[in-house]
């Protein structure tokens, strides 16, 4: 099969690979659609990843086309996000199904092969299957979006608040969607860029903020009847975005940090004060859920199939395999205005 291999930093190659076999209680997936993730950057280009070579690609849809004998094969046909983590299965946060805590877990795309490939083979456990009639690029929306829902639980929202949510990529935006979809009272997106912040608007989100312009702080603040948000959700992970989440949450207010950080991360007196002063609660969390009980893949899905989420309208850019030099410029390029950008195969 064709995969884009990560052979060492900066080395990504367009290849034919050998297509994997399955193993017991897995499918054989076609991938028909697979979004870049602002985290492949880092993993391409400076960092690396675990080991090389790596087929990179965690957010990712497709078809089951064959299944490994112990499997039941009515699967065949069907369509199906899958989620990228494989916990170990041994350890107490899997014993609490809290897989995203587990202390030694596989990733497809970043510690074992992804999907920017033809195929791959996933267990049945994995599978997040949908119907027809989600196209396969909403389909692999679901990682960002499960991510997202995860962020927005935390926030425990309430129909009366008002929700901030600083950062206007794939997360910060879906994120701001899915508050507006449970209720809340007013949801306002802050970002650093104009285009972004026009984009935020036309996909729904009527209260936005530059946090770069003069009188800021006093804009955002006239926005919320001078108090701040009652949940603040930081989708960034710089340091002016952590501080301006403990300047815009009220006294009481509840702050969710998602952001991957950038670099270290440090407070100056007066916002840590903030933090005391104002009793505010900080929460942080990782990925998604995958319970038994609260599964956000589920109710992405679920989302999706009702009608009540849609964050196809995130999807900037569409690529094939073969052009990724094209699609990944055009996620590093800070001219190209892009929010999500995805290979349809
Ligand atoms: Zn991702
Ligand atoms: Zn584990």
């Amino acid at each position: 099969m064709k995969a884009l291999v990560l052979e060492g930093i900066g080395e990504l190659i367009y290849k034919d690979v050998e297509t994997p076999t399955m193993k017991q209680g897995e499918v054989l997936l076609k991938i028909k659609a697979c979004g870049i993730c602002s985290s492949d950057i880092p993993r391409i280009y400076t960092t690396g990843t675990y080991h090389f070579p790596t087929i990179p690609g965690h957010e990712f849809s497709g078809e089951i086309i064959d299944c490994a004998p112990d499997v039941d094969r009515s699967l065949i046909g069907r369509r199906a996000a899958v989620f990228p983590l494989l916990p170990c299965g041994n350890c107490d946060s899997c014993k609490e199904e809290e897989y995203a805590r587990c202390s030694d877990y596989n990733y497809f795309g970043s510690r074992c092969d992804g999907a920017f490939a033809e195929y791959i083979s996933v267990p049945v456990w994995n599978l997040v299957l949908c119907s027809d009639n989600i196209p396969y690029t909403t389909a692999a929306m679901c990682e960002p979006v499960s991510v997202a829902k995860h962020c927005i639980d935390a926030g425990n929202i309430k129909p009366d608040d008002t929700v901030t949510v600083i950062g206007t990529g794939t997360i910060g935006l879906t994120a701001a969607l899915w508050a507006k979809s449970i209720g809340a009272k007013k949801v306002i997106v802050v970002g650093r860029r104009n285009e972004s912040l026009n984009f935020a608007n036309s996909i729904g989100i009527d209260c936005t903020v530059n946090s770069e312009k003069e009188n800021a702080l006093e804009d955002y603040l006239n926005k919320t009847d001078e108090k701040g948000a009652d949940v603040v959700l930081e989708c960034v992970g710089r340091q002016e975005a952590v501080n301006n989440a403990i300047l815009y949450a009220k006294k009481g207010g509840r702050i969710v940090l998602t952001g991957n950080p950038y670099g270290d991360i440090t407070f100056k007196k007066d916002i840590y004060w903030k933090v005391l002063r104002n009793e505010l609660t900080v929460t942080g969390t990782w990925n998604s859920s995958y319970k038994s009980t609260v599964n956000n893949w589920k109710e992405t899905i679920a989302a999706f199939e009702s009608g009540s989420l849609d964050t196809a309208k995130l999807i900037t850019q569409k690529f094939r395999l073969e052009d990724f030099e094209e699609a990944l410029a055009t996620v590093r390029d800070p001219k190209k205005f892009s929010v999500k950008v995805m290979f349809e195969m």
